[in-house]
């Protein structure tokens, strides 16, 4: 990689010497500074882009590895992913190799998953998703054949939709409203005002298949009755790229990105929070540390949630949109409820329980408007399984489980934000009766590992504002333009990756957003 000179394109000499001294671990090459606050996916695939570009990227993450959200524990032999546990479209994570002239494969054992996953409903009947057109239909016409039809056309849809607001918009920058403006002739041909719900019950009939084809949605942390059916692009999504699982968790995945930050020369500080940006004269010059600690920065990247982004590191700036209130009023991703937990002995048990089984509880409808709207905790749930130790043998001691069970939940933010000092232990009870039940018959005799997260810890581990799943909710109203810019809208030389940026949430989406600002950060001026 080639060196740059100091004297950065965006940063002017005489700021440069008012600005606050480099520490000296950084101050050791002349390449431009691009600090990257978060060592999520976002701001791992930030730190490797800006990289290559010739910056000296410094990440800096409050937790002791990599990953933010995709990190992971380990507990007595046992593994848990404590978060995404889904690859899809690879590609965007190939792309990091190319830049550094190397194949993903080298360092990443993706496994490709079939059935994707599968999904239970309480009268027993089943649906297990591929990316098989021939047995997908053979799977609907099992439920419901007169909605075989239904499917080719939803099918149909669901490509549209991915080509304008995936393949599209959601690999460009979109801070322009003119941007928004253009495909909104689009968006209406498309009939993006109806619901991810709206749309699947356009298509079929059975109630089943349209809980079927339009909960993804919930997956970012979206309620399917109110988030657009753009979001149906994901049965295309699936279907083009498939449904992939990284052999050692996704905390591999998480490490192999790391060691790319660290091959094109830029560094990762674990256990360090930051506290405040610092702006000056309106534009970003770098972070202080909780603890004081100040480091200069060219050019500063929040991978932190946007939410915290505004209200908490630049609680000092006035701003023009994101204010507090505003933020307040946003409408917030679903929070979660996950329980993790390692079982002895069971690997031979539960052989119709597959890596991913989703189980639905006795109402859809109703209790997305508990979770979304009502912000209550509802009495029955809808459940998703992870079981990794069936792709991968290595999250669990020989012969036993790892697993996660997950339930959407309301954030805290809502009037009367749930008690989880006081729910959680009630709440997991209520999964465990769910699970015996539904799934795993005895389990819970076999744990021997366990830990529970709740909104409550999303908020203190991640700093997530009202431990939202998925920072802001995926409304068509906040997405592409009206969701925070890529490049900060309030202070010049900062730049926002992640969850809570353009295009959203998931693991496509954020290390899309870095693809994003690499098209915007200016490249330091050469030597
Ligand atoms: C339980 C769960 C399951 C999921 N399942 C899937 C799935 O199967 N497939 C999929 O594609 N997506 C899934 N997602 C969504 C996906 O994981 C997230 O959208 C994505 O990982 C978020 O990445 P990010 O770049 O926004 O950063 P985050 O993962 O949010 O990381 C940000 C990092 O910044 C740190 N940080 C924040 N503030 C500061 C600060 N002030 N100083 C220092 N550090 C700070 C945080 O601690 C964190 O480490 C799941 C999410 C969850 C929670």
């Amino acid at each position: 990689m080639t060196r740059h000179d100091p004297a950065s394109a965006i940063l002017a000499a005489a700021d440069r010497t008012a600005a606050p001294p480099l520490a000296p671990d950084l101050a050791r090459d002349g390449r431009p500074v691009a600090v990257v606050i978060g060592a999520g996916f976002g701001g791992l695939a930030a730190a490797v882009r800006l990289g290559v570009r010739g910056y000296r990227a410094v990440v800096l993450d409050r937790l002791d590895m990599p990953g933010g959200r995709g990190s992971c524990l380990l507990r007595g032999g046992y593994r848990f992913d404590l978060g995404p546990t889904i690859v899809t479209v690879p590609q965007v994570f190939e792309a990091l190799w190319g830049l550094v002239g190397r194949r993903m494969a080298e360092d990443v054992d993706l496994r490709p998953l079939d059935p994707y996953y599968t999904i239970r409903w309480p009268d027993g009947s089943t649906f297990a998703a591929c990316g098989d057109t021939e047995r997908m239909r053979a799977e609907i016409a099992r439920l419901s054949p007169g909605d075989v039809a239904g499917y080719d056309r939803f099918l149909a849809d669901s490509e549209a939709r991915y080509r304008i607001a995936y393949a599209d918009l959601g690999r460009r920058p979109m801070h322009r409203l003119w941007e928004t403006i253009r495909v909104l002739p689009d968006f209406a041909r498309l009939r993006a005002d109806r619901s991810s719900y709206g749309h699947a019950a356009v298509r079929f009939r059975d109630e089943r298949l349209r809980m079927a084809m339009s909960f993804h949605p919930l997956f970012i942390g979206g309620d399917p009755f109110n988030v657009t059916s753009m979001y149906i692009l994901v049965a295309h999504l699936e279907k083009a790229y498939g449904v992939h699982y990284a052999m050692g968790g996704t905390g591999a995945l998480a490490r192999a990105v790391a060691g790319l930050v660290a091959e094109t020369g830029g560094e990762i500080r674990h256990e360090v929070t930051v506290d405040e940006i610092l702006v000056r004269d309106g534009r970003a010059r770098g972070v202080r540390l909780e603890g004081g600690e100040e480091i200069a920065a060219d050019v500063v990247v929040s991978n932190a949630d946007a939410g915290h982004t505004y209200r908490h590191l630049l609680r000092r700036v006035p701003k023009a949109r994101w204010t507090d209130r505003r933020l307040r009023r946003s409408r917030w991703s679903s929070g979660l409820f996950v329980w993790h937990f390692g079982t002895r002995g069971t690997r031979a048990m539960w052989p119709d329980v597959g890596h991913h089984t989703i189980l639905n509880g006795p109402r859809y409808r109703g209790l997305c408007e508990d979770i979304f709207i009502k912000g209550r905790l509802a009495e029955d749930m809808s459940l998703y399984l992870h079981r990794p130790t069936t792709t991968d043998p290595s999250a669990a001691p020989e012969g036993c489980d790892s697993f996660y069970c997950l339930a959407p939940v309301p954030h805290l933010g809502h009037d009367w934000p749930v008690d989880w000092g006081v729910e959680a232990a009630r709440f997991k009870e209520r999964m465990a009766a769910v699970l015996e039940r539904e799934a795993l018959p005895g389990f819970a005799e076999r744990i021997v590992e366990e830990h529970v997260m709740t909104p409550a810890d999303f908020g203190t581990r991640y700093l997530s504002p009202f431990g939202a799943g998925f920072s802001l909710e995926p409304r068509i109203l906040q997405s592409a333009w009206f969701r925070p810019h890529n490049r900060s809208e309030e202070v010049r030389g900062l730049y926002l990756v992640g969850a809570g940026s353009h295009p959203g949430a998931g693991l496509p989406g954020v290390v899309g957003s870095a693809e994003v600002i690499d098209q915007l950060v200016p490249d330091p001026v050469p030597a």
